[in-house]
């Protein structure tokens, strides 16, 4: 999962198949969505059932690639409601079965300040941390992850909310950072599983950020959020708690310092030195220095760039690199694409579009969410109200053009990746265009985004990307900027946080190497304590490992289901996406077959053969059908396994044999194991599709003995038991005797009979079955 924020932290998720508002910025990798039914869906009872399961996943599917993305008519995000505020929670406040959080019981016993990662260490993204006096804790953040590919379906991945909501009554507030994705993105989810007095604090541009995200969900609620200004103490649970600036990719990011009686704690929240930040917002190193002459107990830094050695450019080198760039086209329409959440970058578009006397015009809705929120802020990038409305693009002179687009990561849905393919209703490429790449391919991106510059390049006159040309600078410190803020601060103990687990231990290594005595790394669920070092006297040794919280991720399908990886169904969907998925709709009876004694010169009988006859509806999902032969070569062993079932055989075990023979003759064709979904249930060979329509029911009871073939011949192998054995039990329910006709006929010429089924011409016969 290390897809996210590397530099930019994430912007609104793109892909995401129901929000309109987000669009084709984030840096998250996209998500493979699955088109299978769910698979509650696709369990429910009954062939009809299933039929449908499979056909709205269909529709499903193509519906998430649907066209509700990011455009937009008029100026303004639109919201697009996601919950009442409660629909969306799913699971998510269940709590585990596992064991109990074995952390320290009493309230003095063990350090007094606590931290405990639920998300963010170890990976890129999910942070949300909860740190503590004792017994009273505050959670800083509360933000997302975007799943790995092998998580189909997910859009979202989440923090174990049922442990924030079964630790309610101790989290006494909730802090955060800044208004990135992986610091805000599961407030949707967090803020039901707190206490509904626990008050939330966020400066400016993160609360017009928060607020936009709550709405979305029903969720916002005025009076929980207080805005917090940086150098404002305030009273925030067991701390009182400072914000100091820092820099990064978007406004009004704090550090965050908590005092106690035991000690103070600085969380940097993400940062990075920016010398010479667009907004003039500098981070606050005074207050730094300040903060390290009181003394800091605890130091947590962002790991991010730990392995890019020097330091970061400033966002300034980049303005000039966009104004040089952007100005040299001199002939035709330059189109740029950002993260949407990188505010700053929009200011140096704006400072790019004067000097070369062009306007600006924005496709793509999230560049609107977060200039707004930042306009509300006070903290505009850019006059809103001069920039070209979408629909007058084709009016302005392509010279005076500057188009900021959103889709940097190659997100399927993102205009720019749908004008790549030449398939975007709001902007169509012109071989004068200059595409300028001012982002950060996100370490799993890189395919997609080259398919994506590779179209580009096809279309346009010319794509400037690269890092020669210098168009984009990350947000988060490299290794140099990384010591200078631990040799500010001088912390007692220090500990790596925002991070892959391998960055983690190479910024403990940095910490070690400029003096820090005590640094440890952690994983999510370990809760570590410390006490403050009095005077250069030694109180605590350092770290102490305090307990292992068993923590659940949940995940959210971008819509209103939520649940444990269990809920979800996580394995099911990789495995369907793998192996494939068999579904077959098995109708059975006691089969009988007309007898004729010539001898006793008796009129012909129906008998029962103490055997089950079935019909057989089956298709196939993501396996290789090899022109048929699949469905023949299945549809022939569950025949058979049925065929050899007594005739009082229950309805699971009918169930059970033609799981196993779906599962044995797949595996014999194709080395697959599937997924199988059998519906079974008893019935009679003259039973009409329930709706008369789409379920076509096809006879295959001994008929299809012939049909199958290749020898294993169950329907002849039964006739001749049935016939030799002489204990044919009389029934109560009829079976068909005409069936044993078509069987016999199946059987003799492969083909014909009185079926009431007819069998489609082999060759013509689809390999799925359901449409
Ligand atoms: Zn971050
Ligand atoms: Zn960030």
């Amino acid at each position: 999962m290390s897809q996210l924020c590397f530099h930019a932290c994430m912007s609104f998720p793109t892909t995401m198949r129901a929000t309109p508002m987000v669009n084709a910025t984030s840096p998250s990798r996209s998500v493979v969505v699955c088109s299978l039914p769910p698979p509650s869906k696709a369990g429910g009872r009954g062939g009809r059932a299933g039929g449908r399961g499979g056909r709205g996943g269909g529709r499903g599917g193509r519906g998430g690639g649907g066209g509700r993305s990011s455009g937009r008519n008029a100026r303004g995000p639109r919201l697009f409601k996601k919950s009442s505020g409660t629909e969306h929670i799913g699971t998510s406040l269940r709590p585990s079965a596992n064991a109990p959080f074995p952390g320290p019981k009493g309230f003095r016993e063990g350090p007094p300040l606590r931290f405990l990662p639920l998300g963010g260490l170890g990976e890129i993204g999910m942070n949300c941390a909860l740190l503590g006096h004792y017994d009273r804790y505050v959670l800083i953040d509360a933000g997302l992850m975007f799943p790995d590919f092998d998580e189909f379906g997910v859009q979202k991945v989440l923090p174990d909310t049922s442990f924030i909501h079964a630790w309610r009554d101790r989290i006494e507030a909730l802090v955060i950072t800044h208004g990135h994705e992986d610091h805000i993105g599961a407030l949707p989810w967090v803020l039901p599983a707190l206490d509904a007095r626990t008050k939330i604090y966020c400066t400016g541009f993160t609360l017009e950020l928060v607020k936009h995200r709550l709405r979305e969900y029903g969720l916002w609620d005025e009076s929980r959020f207080v805005r917090i200004d940086m150098g404002d103490r305030f009273a925030c649970g067991p701390f009182e708690v400072e914000p100091v600036r820092v820099t990064h990719s978007i406004p009004d990011c704090a550090a965050l310092v908590f005092r106690c009686d035991d000690g103070t704690v600085v969380h940097t929240g993400d940062w990075k030195i920016d010398e010479n930040p667009v907004d003039g917002q500098e981070l606050n190193r005074t207050r730094f220095e300040e903060i390290s002459k009181e003394g800091v107990t605890m130091l947590m830094s962002d790991s991010t760039n730990v392995l890019a050695p020097g330091r970061s450019t400033s966002e300034a080198d980049v303005t000039e690199a966009l104004i040089r760039r952007i100005s040299s086209h001199k002939s035709g329409r330059v189109i740029a694409t950002q993260f949407a959440s990188n505010v700053h970058r929009l200011s140096s578009m704006k400072q790019a579009a004067d000097a070369s006397g062009r306007q600006i015009c924005f496709i793509g809705t999230s560049l609107y969410v977060y200039s707004e929120a930042a306009a509300r802020a006070g903290q505009a990038p850019l006059d809103l109200d001069k920039l070209v409305p979408m629909e007058r693009i084709d009016d302005v002179d392509p010279d005076r053009l500057l188009i900021v687009t959103t889709g940097s990561q190659g997100e399927e849905r993102a205009q720019l990746t749908l004008a790549a393919n030449d398939a975007s209703n709001r902007l169509s490429l012109r071989p004068d265009d200059l595409v300028v790449y001012s982002a950060k391919m996100i370490p799993g991106n890189e395919k997609q985004v080259m398919d994506m510059v590779n179209r580009l390049s096809s279309r346009v006159g010319e794509v400037a990307m690269g890092r020669g040309e210098r168009l984009h600078t990350s947000g988060h410190a490299y290794r140099d900027e990384q010591e200078e803020i631990i040799n500010i601060i001088k912390p007692q103990h220090f500990l790596p946080i925002h991070g892959e687990y391998a960055f983690l231990r190479a910024h403990e290594q940095v910490a070690r190497e400029t003096g820090v005595q005590h640094t440890q790394v952690i994983r999510n669920g370990q809760m570590i304590g410390c006490s403050h070092l009095r005077n250069g006297n030694v109180v605590s040794s350092g770290f102490s490992l305090l307990g292992q919280a068993n923590l659940r991720l949940f995940y959210n399908d971008g819509e209103q289901t939520t649940g444990d990886r269990q809920d979800m169904r996580i394995e099911e969907r990789v495995s369907i996406a793998k192996e494939g998925i068999v579904c077959a709709n098995v109708v059975y009876w006691p089969e009988s077959e007309v007898i004729e004694d010539v001898e006793e010169e008796v009129a012909a009988r129906e008998v029962f053969t103490g055997r089950l006859g079935c019909r057989v509806q089956l298709t196939t999902r993501a396996l290789f059908a090899d022109g048929g032969k699949l469905l023949v070569t299945v549809r022939s062993w569950i025949s058979s396994a049925v065929n050899n079932l007594p005739s009082d055989s229950s309805e699971d075990e009918v169930k059970t044999v033609v799981t196993n023979a779906i599962s044995s003759s797949v595996w014999k064709l194709l080395k697959k194991k599937p997924e199988i979904v059998v519906f079974s249930m008893p019935g009679s060979p003259r039973m009409e599709a329930d709706d008369g329509s789409d379920l076509n029911f096809e006879s295959i009871g001994t008929a299809a003995a012939g049909q199958g073939g290749g020898g294993r011949g169950g329907g002849r192998g039964r006739g001749g038991r049935g016939r030799g054995r002489g204990d044919r039990r009389a029934a109560t329910r009829r079976g068909r005797g005409g069936g044993g006709g078509g069987g016999g006929g199946g059987r003799g010429g492969g083909g014909g009979g009185d079926r009431k089924w007819p069998r489609r011409d082999r060759a013509n016969r689809p390999d799925v079955e359901f449409p």
